[in-house]
């Protein structure tokens, strides 16, 4: 099975996943834990490349390239040779993350991010993908306790408000592959929320 984590910034994505992780440990199942962008040395760089902050300012189409360049690599190098092999893959963002950011945050085309899903994964899609949502000052809070910020961390209020909706989208596009964790909560309730969304795939 393939299980990916989403969410924006400040969500509680990275404690979340060690989560899951011991959850799937738990349950004796094998797995290999990724993320995107990066997963593979060179998808590691891309990653670095699309992260680091510059003075050339980087376009659109460059950034939406970049993500499904280093996700080709991370697919062929990680993800198809994992679930071929009968691992589960757990990993930290994936494509719902491009239409979030590139498509909502920038406002670039979903027909042509479609298009590059296709061309770059085929029919692959995550078997279960836990969402991570929050009103985005809740998630801002938090994130900007971080202190130094990415690229991308330094984008407005609107940016992120657009990748929440692009996120809740996906979600209507494609109910049955989501589970919407309302993770403004208490962390507990937060974990028994993705409890009760992973029970199902780990008895089955
Ligand atoms: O998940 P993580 O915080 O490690 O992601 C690194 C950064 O890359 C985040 O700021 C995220 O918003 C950004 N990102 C992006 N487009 C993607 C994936 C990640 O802008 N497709």
């Amino acid at each position: 099975k393939f299980i990916t984590v989403e969410g924006s910034e400040g969500v509680g994505k990275s404690t979340n996943l060690d989560f899951v992780a011991r959850q799937l440990q738990a349950a004796g199942i094998d797995f290999v834990v990724t993320r995107e962008p990066g997963g593979t040395p060179l998808a590691e760089d891309i990653r670095q490349l699309l992260l680091t902050p510059r003075d050339e300012a980087m376009s659109e189409l460059t950034e939406l390239l970049l993500v499904f360049a280093a996700r080709a690599q991370h697919l062929s190098e990680k993800i198809e040779p994992a679930l071929a092999a009968g691992n589960w893959v757990l990993c930290d963002r994936f494509t719902d993350a491009t239409f979030a950011y590139q498509g909502g945050g920038r406002q670039m085309s979903d027909v042509v991010i479609g298009q590059l899903q296709s061309l770059v994964q085929g029919d692959l899609r995550p078997d279960l993908t836990l969402l991570l949502d929050a009103p985005v000052e809740v998630g801002m809070q938090r994130a900007s306790r971080r202190g130094d910020l990415d690229r991308f961390e330094r984008e407005e209020l609107d940016f992120f408000e657009r990748v929440r909706q692009a996120y809740l989208s996906q979600v209507e596009r494609e109910p049955g592959r989501f589970a919407v964790i309302d993770a403004s909560q208490s962390l507990t309730s937060v974990q028994g929320q993705i409890v009760d969304a992973l029970t199902p795939y780990l008895s089955a």
